[in-house]
């Protein structure tokens, strides 16, 4: 009997003055992306398919990560991404390892797919302990290993930066794929890209949606040896990546020095709110990424939520999700945003 499909994810998007519940960049790409974009288009010929292999934009992506471009590969946003990762090697009698709390498309899209889950729990402080790993692999009985561990650095939604010991720890031990979604490293300032020649069953996945300010261009990517790439283009549609958003892709690289100290504006802006938040009596959990998340002790997490968006202030409710009973999580938003969210928060309170 097939199992049955879960039901669809959808973040619920609602209108509000300060959205601060999907961990995007608060701010547009600089005028200087919008600018040559709008250039490049009457240059793109929309009457021929696009290049499938996307040999511009995995360059660009190439030389801006110093591998080779048999190592990327792109898609639309880094959901299929993980999409075409578990259609070329997840399945029917495949499994995929993951640890919760973490990013609910990882476990969703394994499903989809119909792959197994072997689920883990993260420690006190939601880091992946070694321990439980073991016990992991030993738990799949008659010494089946997951053909798949998920893990996410910095962490949806806990913010928490893996260290890089457990990275290389769950790298040599495991014997399956290790996919590391880094849709949050650059605000962290960290890769393990370098790790793809050392480690051929390591897949790094990012993402344009969040430190680019793309989120509405949907791309993302895997940076990978060339095997793995090789079995995400077999799984790919045909022409899956559009001109127009290859072009954009390169547009945003060569502009990089366009984007310069804003990701350090959101990490600032993230210890000013984590310390206001700490003020108010609530409990914080250290972030590495552009979004806190954070504990309400004696108050109810779906009244508070309820609350601030009657402020017309959005916030994530995780706290049905496993491990979060009793937490919201915020992203962070421009300076403006993030005293609405905490006045808000204030009269929630
Ligand atoms: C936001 C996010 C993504 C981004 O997905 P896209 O499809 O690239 O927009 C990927 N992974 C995690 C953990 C995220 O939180």
């Amino acid at each position: 009997m097939r199992p049955e499909l879960p039901p669809g994810y959808h973040s619920p998007q609602f209108d509000a003055d300060v959205r601060l519940n999907t961990n995007e960049f608060p701010e547009a790409p600089p005028e200087r992306v919008y600018e040559e974009l709008a250039d490049a288009i009457v240059g793109i010929q929309l009457n021929r398919y696009p290049d499938r292999m996307a040999t511009e934009l995995r360059a660009a992506l190439a030389e801006y990560h110093e591998v080779a471009a048999e190592n990327v590969f792109c898609a639309n946003g880094s959901n299929e991404v993980l999409q075409c990762l578990l259609l070329a090697l997840g399945g029917p009698g495949k499994t995929a390892a993951l640890f919760e709390p973490t990013y609910a498309l990882h476990s969703h899209i394994a499903r989809l797919t119909r792959t197994a889950i072997i689920e883990g729990e993260r420690d006190a402080d939601f880091l992946i302990d070694m321990d439980e790993f073991e016990r992991l692999l030993s738990g799949t009985g008659g010494g089946t290993e997951p053909d798949l561990v998920f893990l996410c650095s910095p962490n949806n939604p806990t913010g928490r930066l893996e260290p890089e010991s457990t990275v290389l720890e769950v790298l040599r031990r495991a014997q399956g794929i290790v996919v590391l979604d880094e849709a949050y490293a650059p605000f962290a300032d960290t890769s393990a890209i370098a790790l793809i020649s050392e480690y051929p069953n390591l897949v790094v996945v990012r993402t344009f949606s969040k430190s680019w300010s793309l989120a509405g261009l949907r791309l993302g990517y895997a940076v990978s040896a060339g095997a793995n790439v090789d079995a995400l283009f077999r799984v790919a549609l045909p022409y899956h990546l559009d001109a127009l958003k290859q072009r954009a892709g390169v547009i945003a690289l060569e502009n990089e020095k366009a984007y310069d100290g804003r990701i350090d504006q959101i990490n600032r802006e993230r210890s000013r709110l984590s310390s206001e938040l700490g003020a108010l009596g609530v409990e914080v959990v250290p972030s590495d990424a552009n979004f806190v998340l954070f504990h309400l002790l004696d108050h109810d997490a779906a009244e508070t939520w309820r609350r601030l968006a009657e402020a017309s202030v959005l916030v994530r409710d995780v706290s049905s999700w496993p491990r979060l009973a009793g937490y919201l999580r915020v992203t962070i938003g421009t300076r403006q945003e993030n005293d609405a969210f905490l006045a808000a928060l204030r009269g929630a309170l």
